[in-house]
């Protein structure tokens, strides 16, 4: 399982946790959000802009 960061606001996606209330169920895997999905914290940076991370939040 990998982790997201989204590099304006830090909030992280992690695949572990999935975003529930994005819709996102726990184990929801990077590759299945769509690439139009914007951070949900922020909602400027969209999927693409999200760097990879293995910090734990
Ligand atoms: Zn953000």
């Amino acid at each position: 399982m990998s982790a997201y960061i989204c590099p304006v606001c830090q909030y992280v996606y992690d695949e572990a946790k999935g975003a529930p209330r994005e819709g996102f169920p726990a184990g929801t895997q990077w590759d299945a959000i769509p690439d139009d999905w914007c951070c949900p914290d922020c909602g400027v940076r969209e999927k693409v802009d999200f760097e990879a991370t293995n910090a734990s939040v």
